[in-house]
């Protein structure tokens, strides 16, 4: 099966805005067994859209692209896909009582040009939009002139806004394709999400004990994020079940507590889950991450139950006045220090009466570091009822980056502190 993605947008071809659905959607489907022959990006004009579409219907057995299918003059996909295939475009009388709701529920006139995108090509498949106004729309096309193959093609168009296409693609693409275009082959794929090692690490420890599986046929790979490594195991044919499955039993003890999730799960999702299971709650004080960390939580839905508050603390002066550190420490060891840390990490803990009390301070960069505490030096700490601990690390990247990768080893700090491994 040959599966391509068009991504449409002149704000691609200019740069201003990051092509995150080629990504996400070449992940997803590989997750799903269908690997992306090729992808390319065309800007909004109509003829380079038709030409895209043209060729990769030459080739390609599953054809997804993204983008234009709103209501403005650069939106052209829908006619300009409609006008290549030959398709008459007609007005869905459901469609457009959806595009209705959706004004009247907000309380907004309703602009004339937003009918268009309830015209729908002849014989298209309608994918409704639960967080927008177009719809998606899935083709089939069979075997002719354009499409000069024994075998029909799909196509499917779906909006270019993120937030209206990956729920579009997950509820409504995924079981289309598995309905329509069934892979060849049964495929697994599970992703086996770790923090606190690198990559080679990672490899060091599973490589080995897999290659038994590897010989027979295990797909490995390993995708190195910040702060975080994937493992990506595969398979394809009547095994691919149990091979898996016997490769994800050997990894995990090999991983231990490095592992905090499968699949899709993220570290703030996983905290806020053990916290919520163990009804224990926490406060953060922050410095270097000027509020990144308690901004990754509360990304979470439920964060209110376990996550009471915080604060960035960005001075000495705020340190001692909305943590009580103490001024000798300050004095004696600096701002960023193990000692600092575990007194802000306390104080937050004992000022919002929470379980657990965490804490970050370090030197972003780029001026301010020392030959002992250079550029990207970090403390984070963790105070419990038991103890508090601390951590050192060096993470001396730009400061977006460096925010990033700070919170991932705080959040990983905190899941292996509820965990108590
Ligand atoms: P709308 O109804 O919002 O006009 P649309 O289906 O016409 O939706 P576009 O106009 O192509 O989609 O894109 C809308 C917005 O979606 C873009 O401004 C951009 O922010 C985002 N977007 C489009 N394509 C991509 C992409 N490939 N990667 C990331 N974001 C994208
Ligand atoms: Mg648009």
């Amino acid at each position: 099966m040959i599966v391509e993605i068009i991504n449409t947008g002149s704000e691609l071809m200019l740069g201003s805005v990051l092509n995150t659905h080629q990504q996400w959607l070449c992940r997803k489907l590989a997750d799903l067994g269908y690997v992306v022959d090729r992808q390319v990006a065309v800007p909004d004009t109509g003829s380079a859209i038709q030409q895209a579409v043209r060729e990769a219907l030459s080739r390609a057995d599953l054809i997804i692209t993204t983008g234009g299918l709103g209501p403005t003059s650069d939106d052209l996909t829908r006619q300009r896909i409609a006008e290549l295939l030959g398709r008459t475009l007609k007005e869905d009388s459901a469609v457009l009582a959806q595009i209705e709701r959706f004004f009247s529920v907000r309380n907004r006139p309703m602009p004339e040009r937003t009918k268009v995108q309830a015209l729908v090509p002849d014989g298209a498949i309608v994918l409704p939009n639960a967080h927008g106004t177009a719809p998606g729309l899935a083709i089939e096309v069979l075997p002719s002139l354009l499409r000069r193959s024994d075998r029909p093609a799909i196509l499917i168009l779906l909006p270019g806004p993120p937030r209206e296409l990956h729920p579009m693609f997950l509820d409504q693409v995924v079981p289309l394709l598995r309905a329509r275009l069934p892979l060849e082959t049964p495929f697994l794929c599970r992703v086996v999400r770790t923090a606190g090692l690198g990559e080679s690490m990672v490899e060091e420890r599973i490589g080995g004990p897999l290659q038994p599986l590897l010989e027979r046929g295990l797909e490995l790979g390993y995708c190195a994020k910040f702060g975080e490594v994937d493992v990506r195991l595969a398979a394809r044919g009547a095994d691919a079940e149990a091979a898996v499955l016997e490769a994800e039993r050997i990894v995990r003890p090999l991983l231990g507590r490095h592992v905090f999730g499968m699949d899709d799960d993220d570290l703030e999702g996983v905290v806020i889950r053990l916290l919520t299971e163990r009804r224990m709650t926490v406060a953060i004080a922050e410095s270097c991450t000027g509020g990144f960390i308690s901004h990754c939580l509360t990304n979470v839905p439920g964060a209110s139950a376990v996550f009471l508050g915080g604060a960035v603390t960005y001075s000495n002066a705020a340190k001692q006045a909305f943590l009580g550190v103490k001024p000798e420490t300050l004095e004696a060891d600096g701002a960023v220090s193990e000692s600092s840390a575990r007194e802000m990490a306390e104080g937050v803990r004992q000022r919002h009466q929470s379980d657990l009390g965490l804490a970050v301070t370090g030197i972003a960069g780029p001026g301010g570091g020392t030959s002992e505490k250079p550029v990207g030096t970090v403390f984070i700490a963790l105070a419990s009822p038991e103890r508090t601990v601390a951590l050192r690390c060096l993470n001396p990247y730009d400061r977006a980056t460096f925010k990033f990768i700070t919170s991932r080893q705080a959040l990983d700090l905190l899941r292996r502190t509820v965990l108590g491994s």
